[in-house]
């Protein structure tokens, strides 16, 4: 069986009273379905929300971090720091980070490396932009994004991969992929890591879907086999939203 998850990327939303009342509030919901639930505060956030959630079924995970351990880097975060504070999983190459901090799939290939290094569980984040899909190219940007970022891992690596498949076209623009463009892309991202890896490592990895995911489209989105759960952007910033996404599952 597959982690099914739903994760929250906060973004750069929500300063220390926002997020303190936002936990409180998600901390009032109830969840009815097996999905891991992860929300992604801004790093300043990180530590008071982790100690806000320790007895709780939420995990706290971080929107980025940097390729290098330690040194001259003004302004960023490895993943020794953020394992120095619990944090365990962190969102790496989100296309938000790839548009405006020119992150390119040899950087991220490098944050992938450190990850492993430190034992981090990663969430990769690729996907298409709106002329690709027009010009029939969705599956060739996707290919080239996971073979350049992930192809040059061993099997092993992929027990600390989740991908989230979140085509720009669709992110906060409250235009989603259908339910069937969703599951015929996770299909061929699954089909193109068992080329690569095998059957098995391609059925082990979870594949999550990130753009204008919202309560009154989860559902269907998560029912498609190859779809494992969401990357939620604009609905996790609402917690009741927020839980209706994750007992979408
Ligand atoms: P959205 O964002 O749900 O607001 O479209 C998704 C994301 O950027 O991860």
């Amino acid at each position: 069986m597959r982690r099914q998850i739903v994760a929250g990327n906060w973004k750069m939303n929500n300063g220390l009273i926002q997020t303190e009342s936002l936990i409180v509030e998600l901390k009032k919901q109830s969840k009815t379905s097996n999905a891991e639930v992860m929300i992604a505060p801004t790093f300043t956030n990180l530590w008071h929300a982790f100690e806000a959630t320790r007895q709780h079924d939420i995990e706290v995970i971080a929107q980025n971090m940097h390729f290098a351990e330690n040194g001259a880097y003004t302004g960023e975060i490895s993943a020794g720091m953020l394992k120095s504070i619990g944090i365990q999983t962190v969102i790496l190459g989100h296309s938000e980070r790839r548009a405006y901090y020119n992150e390119t799939d040899e950087a991220l290939a490098k944050k992938i490396d450190a990850g492993l290094s430190d034992e981090m569980n990663m969430i990769f984040c690729f996907g298409e932009e709106l002329a690709d899909r027009k010009a029939g190219n969705e599956e060739a940007v996707v290919e080239s994004q996971i073979k350049n970022a992930l192809f040059h891992l061993d099997a092993s690596a992929f027990k600390s991969i989740i991908l989230a498949y979140e085509p720009v076209w669709a992110i906060g623009t409250g235009e989603t992929a259908t339910p069937e463009q969703a599951q015929d892309m996770h299909a061929f991202i699954r089909k193109t890591l068992a080329g690569k890896y095998g059957q098995e490592v391609a059925d082990s990895v979870s594949i999550l879907y990130g753009g204008s995911v919202k309560p009154n489209n989860a559902k269907e989105i998560f029912s498609k086999p190859d779809v494992d759960g969401g990357l939620i952007g604009g609905a996790s910033l609402k917690a009741e939203d927020f839980f209706a996404i994750v007992n979408a599952i």
